[in-house]
């Protein structure tokens, strides 16, 4: 299976556009230290022809655009065969109204994904405007199933959506009860080599569920959101912690490493940054401390072969 990130970034990208924190200022001056990203996205494929996306960012007309194996080799046409969501947030669902020109689009989420989506939101019929534009092949927690093409042929990839700790879009709060399936880790196997890709880009906390969906894993894509629970509030950019937004901060003997550590996983890799995060700096002192737990940090472009 090959792996290419195609953004990094937690919702709102680096450099996020209302953001004067040293990060940003930094790397809208070109400053070497840091680079930007788009935000949180994934291609994975077991051919290097046909991809799927997880989760589909503001961002990916730009993300596409940007990655041969991801543009058109006929004049309608997409190598693009489905995208798996992992939560409804819209960091990882606004890209799908940019891909409204009349290809079909074949959709992998949860019920509750599905439903936030479909029946609280008026825009999304313009994804129904015509009979098949968009199927919904849906994840149920747990249960694999085979990441299909839109015929129904294999793809040599299977899909667990896996409920992991998290909360409801921003925009759901109050109007939909809380459920399971909200937010799942998508773990994903390569049927030929045997290969494991788990995305957890949003867990709340590290729980029993994490751990499961990620143990024996070959490669685990990672929530590096934040660093430290206070990250926001001591840079002066909001009252929230980390843990308000349900991502579990990376660093300290509270943090995800230290709940990970002893969890046998061939590659380890922090993505989801947000643009507060030191890990963004490659000269941190934080940076020195994952690579020394053997984790890596993301970057745009980044692939990985399992
Ligand atoms: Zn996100
Ligand atoms: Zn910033």
């Amino acid at each position: 299976m090959i792996i290419r990130v195609l953004g990094s970034a937690a919702g709102g990208g680096f450099p996020q556009w209302n953001c004067g924190c040293p990060n940003c200022q930094d790397v809208r001056s070109g400053h070497v230290a840091v680079e930007p990203r788009t935000q949180d996205s994934v291609a994975v494929s077991a051919d290097g022809r046909a991809w799927f996306l997880l989760n589909a960012s503001p961002e990916v007309l730009a993300q596409i655009a940007r990655t041969p194996a991801l543009h058109p080799r006929a004049p309608r046409h997409s190598p693009i065969a489905g995208i798996a969501l992992t939560n409804g947030d819209l960091d990882h669902v606004l890209g799908l109204f940019s891909l409204r020109e009349s290809t079909p689009l074949q959709l992998f989420a949860t019920e509750a994904v599905r439903q936030g989506l479909e029946e609280r939101n008026a825009i999304f019929r313009t994804l129904h405007r015509f009979e098949g534009q968009t199927t919904w092949r849906s994840l149920v927690a747990d249960v694999e199933r085979p990441l299909v093409f839109p015929d129904g042929a294999p793809s040599g990839l299977r899909v667990t959506a896996c409920p992991v700790p998290g909360k409801l879009p921003v925009h759901l709060v109050g109007l939909t009860p809380p459920s399971p399936e909200d937010n799942v880790a998508l773990r994903i196997v390569d049927e030929q080599t045997g290969g494991v890709l788990v995305y957890a880009t949003a867990v709340g906390r590290v729980d029993g569920a994490v751990r499961r969906a990620i143990a024996g894993a070959t490669v685990v894509l990672f929530d590096g959101s934040f660093w430290s629970s206070d990250e926001l509030p001591r840079l002066g950019l909001g009252a929230a912690r980390a843990e308000d937004m349900a991502h579990q901060p990376v660093g300290g003997p509270g943090g995800s490493l230290a709940a990970l550590a002893d969890l046998p996983i061939a590659r380890r890799v922090l993505t989801h940054l947000n643009n507060s995060n030191p890990l963004l700096r490659g000269s941190s002192e934080e940076c020195a401390s994952v690579a020394r737990a053997g984790w890596e940090v993301a970057h745009d472009g980044m692939e990985i072969e399992v």
